[in-house]
C-alpha cells in the first residue's frame, strides 16, 4: 500500500468532472455573481473570411441542425442534482472542453423574454488549438481561422450534451455565439467558468483564446459557484499540478514543442524500414467490407441476436445516443468534388507534410504520421459489394486518444465502453472531414476514411505511418505514449507528401512475455501463443468472432474494450504522468537493450500496483441503457476489476480463423452463417512464421485459402 502511495500521481485523485484546469483552487463565492446582463445585444457573427474558416463553419451548423430530436419520456437517472451535474461535467469534460460550469438562468441574461424550459445553464468552453510557427504554411490556413475551428468543436460538444439530456428524458436547447437569445459571456460568468472584464467573459486560465455554447434545460442541476475576479491563478501548485489537473509545466512543453509534432516524442523512437512484423505484401489478399465481423453481425451471419443488438450496441448509453446524431450527420460529407485547379502553393511535398501534421494537431489529432497506401489496404468492395477504386496515393493516419482518466473508471466492458470508442470516432471524423474538404477546395482529391465509412483497412496503414507496431491484441497497432488507447481516422489524398517510416520500439519482445490482455479478455479472445501468419501477415490472430459477438451482445455493457484498459502501456507518460510510468516509457524507448531484464519486472509489477483495476474516483457517469427509448437501470453492469490468478494456457479457448477464402462473398446480403466450429478446425491450416519464410524461400506460392471469396456471379445470385 505504501509504495501505492508513493508513486501514485495527483491526477489519479481527481475527478473528470473537474475538468484539466484547476478552476477549483481559485477564489469564489455568490457574491461574486453578476446583478445585470454583460452585453446590451447580442454579440455580432464574426465573419468566416478564409477557407478553413468557412468549412469549419459549415461543419459547426451542420451540428447545430442535429439538435431537432424531441426528448425521450423521463427515465430512471438519478434524481440527485449533484450526481446529475457530475455526470454532465464529466461528459463535457471527456469531450475535450476546456472549462465547465453550471448556473441557474437569471433572466436578466436573456436579450429577449425568458424561455421555457431554461431553468439552467451547462456552459462549455473550448479552447484554442496550438499555435503555429509562422514560416509553417498552415498559420497562412489558420489566420483568422481559430475561433471558427474552436467554435465547431464548442458545437459537436454542446448538440452532444444536449442530447444526453433528450436521451434522459428532458428538454434542452442549444444555444451558440451570435446566435442566442441568451448573453452567453453573462452566463460563464454565473457558472464560474470565466470573470468579467470590459464587457466580457475571461478565461483565468486560457484568457480570450476559447469559443463558448451552453445547453438550456430544465434538468435540475447543482450550480457552480462564480469567480472571484481578482483572484488570480494560483501560481506553484498549478505549476506543479499539485491539484491533478494538467500541470503549467506540461501545458509549457506543449507549447514549446513545434507544432508539425504530436505532443508525445515520437521523433525519439527508432525508425526502421519494415515493420517490426512480416507483412508479405504480394501474398495480402485485398478483402471485401462484407467480410468485417459487425458487418457479418448487421447481414444476420452471427444469428438474430446479434443482428438485432448491433443496431444498438456502441448506443445504448444516453451520452453516446447524444453524440450519434453529430456522427451520422458527417458521414455523407466524407467525400465529394475536388476543385479543377490545383493551389500552386501546394507542390512542396516538405511543405505539405510539415503544415497538414499541424493542421492535424491544432483540429485535435493526438498523434500523425503518413504513408503511402499499399493496394492491400484498400478494401475490394464496399458493403454491398460494389468495387472499390483505389483513388489515392497517401494516408494521413490520425489517432485520437479515448482518454486515460474515463478508462481509468472503467471496467472497460461496462455501460461507458461503447462511448470511449464513439468519443474518438466522432472527434476523428470531425478532424478528417474539415481537412479533406479543405484539401478539395484546394484541388486534390481527398477522402476521409472514418470508422462509420472507410474505403481503407487502417490497422495496416497506422502501422505503415509510423505510429506504432503490432500487439497481442492482434488486431491493434500499439502506440510508445498511448498504448492501445487510441481510435484511428484517416484521410486518403493524392495531396504530395513525405511519408513517415514505421517504428520499433521493442513491443514484440513486451508483448512476447506479456499476457495480460488475453488473461482479462472476458471470452478469450485474444492468444495467449505465438504471432503466426495469417492472410500475409505476422500476427498474433485474434478469434474476431467471438470479440465481435462479445462486443456486440454484452449484457452487461456497451461494447468492449477492455484489452485496452489493462494493457500495462495504457499510462499517461506526459509530464504529469506518475514518475515511474515516465521513466519506463523513457527506458523502453531509449535503451531497448534493457527490455529483456525489465519486460518481465514491469508486466508482474502493472498487476502488483493494480493497474487495471477501477479507479472510482474516475466514474462520473450514471450506469444506464436506453431500452425501447427509455434510459433504464440495468440489470446488471460488468463491474470486474483484474484477475491474476486466470488460467493463462489458451488451453480453453482455441482460436477460430476466418481466413480471405472463408469470408462471405462480398455481395451476399443474406446471412451467411459463421461456423465458429470449423473456423477452430482451420488452424490446421496456419503456417508458423518460420514455415511461411520457409516456403517463400522455396519460391511456393501463397496458400489456397489466401484466395478471397468470388462475387456471386448476378446472374445466379438469388440473395442479390
Ligand atoms: Fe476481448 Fe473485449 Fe478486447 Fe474483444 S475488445 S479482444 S472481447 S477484451
Ligand atoms: Fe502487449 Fe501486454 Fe498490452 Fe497485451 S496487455 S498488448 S501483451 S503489452
Amino acid at each position: 500500500m505504501r509504495l501505492k502511495r508513493i508513486y501514485r500521481d495527483a491526477a489519479h485523485r481527481r475527478g473528470v468532472e473537474m475538468g484539466p484546469y484547476p478552476l477549483e483552487t481559485l477564489a469564489s463565492g455568490s457574491e461574486f455573481a453578476l446583478i445585470n446582463r454583460l452585453q446590451a445585444e447580442p454579440k455580432p457573427v464574426v465573419p468566416a473570411t478564409t477557407e478553413l474558416a468557412a468549412t469549419a463553419s459549415w461543419y459547426a451548423d451542420l451540428f447545430i441542425t442535429c439538435a431537432k430530436q424531441d426528448p425521450a419520456p423521463v427515465g430512471e437517472g438519478s434524481t440527485d442534482p449533484v450526481v446529475r451535474a457530475r455526470e454532465v461535467k464529466g461528459a463535457a469534460y471527456y469531450l475535450d472542453a476546456a472549462h465547465v460550469g453550471i448556473c441557474e438562468v437569471p433572466d436578466f441574461a436573456w436579450f429577449g423574454l425568458p424561455k421555457k424550459n431554461a431553468d439552467f445553464a451547462i456552459v462549455m468552453l473550448v479552447e484554442y488549438g496550438c499555435n503555429v510557427e509562422s514560416e509553417n504554411l498552415a498559420s497562412e490556413w489558420l489566420q483568422g481561422s481559430e475561433h471558427h475551428i474552436a467554435r465547431m468543436r464548442a458545437h459537436e460538444i454542446g448538440v452532444s450534451i444536449l442530447g444526453h439530456l433528450r436521451a434522459l428524458g428532458y428538454p434542452a436547447d442549444i444555444h451558440v455565439e451570435a446566435n442566442t437569445s441568451l448573453c452567453l459571456d453573462t452566463l460563464s460568468v454565473q457558472a464560474g467558468v470565466a470573470i468579467a472584464h470590459e464587457g466580457c467573459s475571461v478565461s483565468p486560465f486560457i484568457g480570450k483564446r476559447f469559443a463558448m455554447v451552453a445547453v438550456t434545460t430544465s434538468y435540475v442541476l447543482a450550480t457552480s459557484t462564480p469567480l472571484n475576479p481578482d483572484a488570480g491563478i494560483p501560481g506553484l501548485s498549478y505549476w506543479l499540478g499539485i491539484n491533478g489537473a494538467v500541470s503549467g509545466r506540461e501545458h509549457k512543453r506543449r507549447a514549446k514543442r513545434a507544432s508539425h509534432m504530436s505532443h508525445y516524442p515520437m521523433e525519439q523512437v527508432t525508425r526502421v524500414d519494415n515493420p517490426t512484423t512480416y507483412i508479405f505484401s504480394d501474398e495480402v489478399p485485398r478483402v471485401p467490407k462484407r467480410a468485417e465481423f459487425f458487418q457479418r453481425a448487421r447481414l444476420g451471419d452471427l444469428g438474430a441476436k446479434a443482428q438485432r443488438e448491433v443496431q444498438r450496441f456502441a448506443f445504448k448509453h444516453p451520452l453516446t445516443d447524444g453524440m450519434m446524431y453529430p456522427l451520422r450527420a458527417m458521414v455523407p460529407h466524407q467525400y465529394g468534388e475536388a476543385a479543377s485547379a490545383v493551389d500552386p502553393e501546394l507542390t512542396d511535398p516538405e511543405v505539405n507534410t510539415r503544415a497538414i501534421k499541424s493542421l492535424s494537431y491544432h483540429l485535435g489529432a493526438d498523434l500523425t504520421g503518413i504513408c503511402e497506401i499499399p493496394d492491400y489496404a484498400w478494401y475490394s468492395h464496399g458493403p454491398r459489394g460494389e468495387p472499390i477504386e483505389i483513388k489515392h496515393k497517401y494516408a494521413i493516419v490520425m489517432l485520437i486518444d479515448q482518454g486515460y482518466d474515463t478508462m481509468e473508471g472503467a471496467s472497460g466492458d461496462d455501460w461507458i465502453s461503447g462511448c470511449q470508442s464513439m468519443r474518438g470516432y466522432i472527434r476523428g471524423a470531425e478532424i478528417a472531414g474539415t481537412m479533406a474538404e479543405f484539401l478539395r477546395n484546394k484541388g486534390y482529391d481527398s477522402r476521409a476514411q472514418t470508422n462509420a465509412d472507410s474505403h481503407v483497412l487502417h490497422i495496416p496503414l497506422v502501422l505503415l505511418a509510423g505510429l506504432g507496431e503490432l500487439s497481442r491484441i492482434g488486431e491493434l497497432v500499439l502506440n510508445p505514449f498511448v498504448g492501445p488507447r487510441f481510435k484511428s481516422v484517416v484521410l486518403t489524398t493524392n495531396l504530395p507528401l513525405v511519408p513517415d517510416k514505421p517504428i520499433d520500439f521493442g513491443l514484440q519482445e513486451f508483448c512476447g512475455h506479456c499476457l495480460k490482455c488475453a488473461r482479462e479478455c472476458p471470452v478469450n479472445a485474444i492468444p495467449f501463443g505465438d504471432k503466426i501468419l495469417f492472410n500475409g501477415y505476422e500476427i498474433w490472430k485474434p478469434d474476431v468472432e467471438r470479440c465481435a459477438r462479445y462486443r456486440v451482445t454484452n449484457p452487461k455493457g456497451s461494447a468492449c474494450g477492455r484489452c485496452m484498459k489493462t494493457c500495462p502501456l495504457n499510462k499517461v507518460v506526459t509530464a504529469d504522468g506518475a514518475w515511474l510510468h515516465r521513466i519506463g516509457t523513457w527506458l523502453g524507448v531509449n535503451a531497448r537493450w534493457l527490455k529483456k531484464f525489465l519486460v518481465p519486472i514491469a508486466v508482474s509489477l502493472d498487476d502488483t500496483l493494480g493497474y487495471g483495476k477501477r479507479n472510482p474516483v474516475k466514474h462520473w457517469w450514471q450506469d444506464l441503457e436506453i431500452i425501447d427509448g427509455v434510459a433504464r437501470k440495468p440489470k446488471a453492469t460488468n463491474e470486474r476489476d483484474i484477475n491474476v490468478n486466470a488460467d493463462t494456457t489458451g488451453a480453453r479457448s482455441p482460436v477460430g480463423y476466418y481466413h480471405a477464402q472463408n469470408n462471405p462473398p462480398p455481395n451476399a446480403t443474406e446471412p451467411v452463417a459463421a461456423n465458429h466450429k470449423a473456423a477452430i478446425e482451420r488452424a490446421a491450416l496456419i503456417e508458423t512464421v518460420d514455415v511461411a519464410l520457409a516456403r517463400r524461400a522455396n519460391g511456393e506460392a501463397r496458400p489456397e485459402h489466401y484466395k478471397p471469396t468470388p462475387l456471386i456471379p448476378l446472374t445466379d445470385n438469388t440473395h442479390a
